[in-house]
Order: C-alpha cells, then structure tokens, then sequence
C-alpha cells in the first residue's frame, strides 16, 4: 500500500484516484473547483486545501491538470513542488502538456534528484473508469520501475516510450491521429445525411468497411446510434472540444518546431479553435457535428435525432 498524492481530480483525475483506492492505496487529494471537490470527498478521497499538506508523507504524487502551464506552475520555482518533496518520492504527470516543458520539467527534477516521469494517458473517461487506460510513459529505467506499480491499477497497457517527454509526444501525435479522424467523421455523416442516408444505416456500413475508425466506431457523432456515445447524450463531455483544440494547437507547434508539415491537422485545429470560439468549447468534441452543420445555437447542439439540418 502507497500513500499517494493526487493533485487535479477532474472528469479523469478523480475516476483514476478511485482505481487507485480500490486497489488498496491511500489517496490524498487536492482540487481547487470546490464542487469537484465534494465529488471526490463523496468517493472517499480526502481533500486538502494545500498540496503541501497532501504531499507529506506520500510516496507519490500525480498530477493531472488541464496543461502545461498548470503543471509548471505547480512543479516549478523557489516554492514549487520540485522544490518540496524529498527524493524518495516519485511524481508522475499524467496531464498532456507540450513536449517542450515536459523536457525541462525532468532536467529540472534530475537537478534535484527526483524520480520523474511524464506519463499521459489515452482511453478517456470510460478507461478511467474502467481502469483500462494506456499509459505512455517518458522517463529513466529506474523511475520506470517506481512508477509501474503505482500505474498498474488504472491501466490495461503501460508502455516506456523513451526518454524524458517522449510519452507527451506518444499522446500528441495519437489525438492528433484521432482529431483528424474524428474530423473527417463529421464531415462524412454530414455529407452522408444530405446525400440521404440515416445515420444509422452508415454507422453499420462504415464500421465494417475501410472507413472504420476509432472515434467513429466508439463515439458516433450523430445522436442516437451508439447509446454509450456522448452524441446520444447531449453532447456532455467526455472528452471537451476545448481540449481536443488543445491537444492539436500542441501538434501543430510541434510540427511547427520541427519542421513537420501537419496540412490536415492544421485545418482540423481551425475547426475547434472556431468552434470554441462559437461557444462550443465545453460540449464533448464530437459536437463538432452540428458546429459543421450550423446547429450549434448558444454554445449547445440544437438538434434532437436528427444529426444536420438541410
Ligand atoms: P478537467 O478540467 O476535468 O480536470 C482538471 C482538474 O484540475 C480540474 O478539476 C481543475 O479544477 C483542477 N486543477 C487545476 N489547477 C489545479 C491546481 N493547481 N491544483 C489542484 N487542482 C487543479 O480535465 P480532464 O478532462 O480531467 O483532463 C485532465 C488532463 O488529462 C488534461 O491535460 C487533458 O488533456 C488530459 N486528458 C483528458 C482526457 C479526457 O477524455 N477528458 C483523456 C486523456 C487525457
């Protein structure tokens, strides 16, 4: 049993922590939105309103905050965490952040002698919940092997990706991969419904046939065909629009870095970034089917059943 530190309990911090406490793990909490909060203090994570209260004693810390300026504002300077915690602690990132401050953060903490890793995850809300998640994990051999245990409650596959910050580029390109895909699925229910097809009638074809895919098959964006699918449920979150547009904001700067023509991606990130901009930001990111239909009204999907007006 470990007593673990848990800082950010979100829509996937706080179903993560839970695995974590089912498998026997002390969990130590903290969350600044004061109605997640009561959500996590109702599943038996105590709250603190100090990380410097929840760190003492933890053998871990694990955090899993919306970016990277979060993360760095907390691991980082003269009173940050880094700066804290003694070197037998192991900090684990599992926010997606830039492949850029994850680098720094572990030359920051190989300053201090502390076992770091970046280790994002893939597999959303119903992963969390399921404790199926992949973990991606960039690091040392040696806070590899620290982290593992800790990690295996919540996971289905963990996978050493390399060294520092290669884990965040493991999860950038992949959302990028799945943006994309999730893009042209929109457009192609889209253009399917004004050809006249139901929806419906795609969904079978398109998930035995080469245009397959995984936002496609798991969360179909039209309502009221996978009844699991955000879609079917007004558009909730899931996985937001505001952070997909995140994540592949962080990929076309990277391609941008590397010199790496990302044509599709880029397109894709003007679509969220005018979608967010149209109010649509909180709505799970598959609600970029009714943004591309027009039927997005007050920051909410307007139709009911039926994916697109004509
Ligand atoms: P979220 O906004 O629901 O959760 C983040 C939480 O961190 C919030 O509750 C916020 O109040 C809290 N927070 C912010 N600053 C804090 C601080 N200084 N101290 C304590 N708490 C603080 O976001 P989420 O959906 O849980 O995502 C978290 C991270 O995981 C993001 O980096 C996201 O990109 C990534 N991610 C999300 C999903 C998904 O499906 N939602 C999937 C994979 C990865």
């Amino acid at each position: 049993m470990s007593v673990i530190a848990w800082i950010g309990l979100g829509k996937m911090g706080l179903p993560m922590a839970q695995q974590l406490l089912k498998a026997g793990h002390s969990v130590r909490g903290v969350e600044i939105n004061p109605a997640v909060a009561k959500l996590a203090e109702e599943a038996g994570i105590p709250v603190f309103s100090a990380w410097t209260e929840a760190i003492a004693g933890a053998d871990a810390v694990i955090t899993m905050l919306p970016t990277g300026q979060h993360v760095r504002d907390l691991l980082t300077g003269a009173e940050g965490l880094f700066a804290t915690v003694t070197s037998d602690v192991i900090v684990i990132d599992s926010s997606t952040i830039d492949t850029g401050t994850a680098q720094e953060l572990h030359v920051l903490a190989a300053a201090r002698d502390i076992r770091f890793v970046d280790a994002p995850v893939s597999g959303g809300v119903g992963g969390a919940a399921a404790g199926t998640l992949t973990f991606m994990v960039g690091g040392t051999e040696d806070a590899l092997s620290i982290a593992t245990p800790i990690i295996e409650p919540m996971a289905a596959k963990i996978v050493h990706t390399g060294i520092g910050g290669t884990g965040q580029a493991a999860k950038i390109v992949n959302n990028m991969i799945f943006g994309v895909c999730l893009a042209a699925t929109c457009e192609g229910v889209l253009l399917g419904t004004r050809l006249g097809l139901d929806p419906a009638v795609f969904y079978q074809i398109a998930t035995s046939s080469s245009g397959d895919n995984f936002p496609l098959r798991n969360w179909y964006p039209a309502p009221g065909v996978v009844e699991s699918a955000p879609s079917s449920h007004d558009y909730e979150p899931g996985f937001t629009s505001a952070l997909l547009l995140k994540d592949l904001t962080l990929a076309v700067q990277a391609g941008e870095q590397t010199g790496t023509e990302l044509n599709s991606a880029s397109v894709v990130q003007k679509l969220y970034a005018q979608m967010v901009e149209d109010g649509g930001g909180a709505l799970d990111c598959t609600a970029l089917l009714p943004s591309l239909a027009g039927d997005l009204v007050d920051g909410k999907a307007v139709t009911s059943g039926v994916p697109v007006r004509t």
